[in-house]
């Protein structure tokens, strides 16, 4: 009973055969549900291609802020056609990356910004990919209302641990890499945060902070794969269902056990993504 809100089956560099390989083995393994994210126009048609082919897995389509300068339009409007697919969950990834790119910066605002009006103009959630731009990201979310009174009225709040309810404008801050201030001012405006393999890294320090400090209600389990492989296995490519092995870091982290941590991601996996669990 694991969910892996993050990961790319659809990665171009698989072979078909390959692809076979890693569904069948995801099959035998305790994993329930994938998010297969797309990162530009061809690799969203993939992922859509991968939840048509298996039940458990469900897409994210997006353009992702590495293919700013060479975007158009008409992309945009390729990634709102296919986002009325049943199995398209989510508008992603989309974000800003200043540390691979320095030189693009105002294209990558500019197409994070209109990516967002998209989710925010199809009611969809909407996952982050951030790196070196943690303030304007934030900034940029919240200018362009992804955490707006009118956003959170289109889902449903979600049931906290302690019985009561909370707002959820289902924005998704993929792989989070901010220090534990800033994941709590995301957990404020009612973004989930979702981790993944940095947490099991010796020098991931930050990442487990992360963990610990904020409510369960508000985390994700993710892999990234085939990036970011955790512990044990760091230094070979990443399986989906290695996602067992960050659920057991945050179990550790947060002092339970791992099978309630398990449902936990499970259960915030499925009502974040509007899965029936
Ligand atoms: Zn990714």
């Amino acid at each position: 009973m694991l969910f892996d809100a993050h990961t790319h089956l659809n990665f171009g560099e698989f072979s078909d055969e390959e692809r076979k390989t890693l569904a069948a083995e995801i099959e035998e393994s305790s994993l329930e549900y994938i998010i297969d994210v797309g990162d530009c126009v061809a690799s969203s048609k993939q992922a859509i291609a991968d939840a048509e082919a298996y039940e458990w897995c469900y897409a994210a389509v997006g353009i992702h802020p590495e293919h700013a300068s060479v975007a158009t339009d008409e992309d945009i409007e390729q990634i709102k056609e296919l986002s009325s697919h049943p199995k398209v969950k989510a508008i992603g990834e989309i974000g800003l990356d200043f540390y691979y790119g320095k030189d693009n910066q105002p294209e990558q605002i500019e197409l994070f910004r209109k990516q967002i009006r998209l989710a925010n103009e199809l009611r969809m959630p909407i996952m982050i990919h951030t790196r070196d731009a943690n303030q304007l990201t934030m900034d940029i979310l919240v200018e362009e209302g992804a955490f707006s009174e009118e956003r959170k009225k289109w889902f449903p709040k979600k049931v906290l641990a302690d019985g009561s309810e909370a707002a959820d404008p289902r924005v998704q801050l993929h792989c989070f890499s901010g220090s534990k201030e800033l994941a709590m001012e995301y957990v404020k405006l009612g973004a989930m945060i979702s981790l993944g393999g940095p947490i099991t890294f010796k020098n991931g320090r930050k990442a487990a902070e992360v963990a610990q400090t904020i409510p369960a209600d508000y985390l994700l389990s993710e892999t990234d794969a085939p990036y970011l492989t955790p512990e044990p296995f760091r230094g070979r490519q990443n399986k989906s269902q290695y996602v067992e092995y960050v659920v057991r870091r945050m179990a550790v982290l947060k002092n339970e056990e791992y099978d309630h941590m398990a449902e936990v991601t499970m259960r915030n996996g499925c009502r974040f993504f509007n899965i029936e669990e």
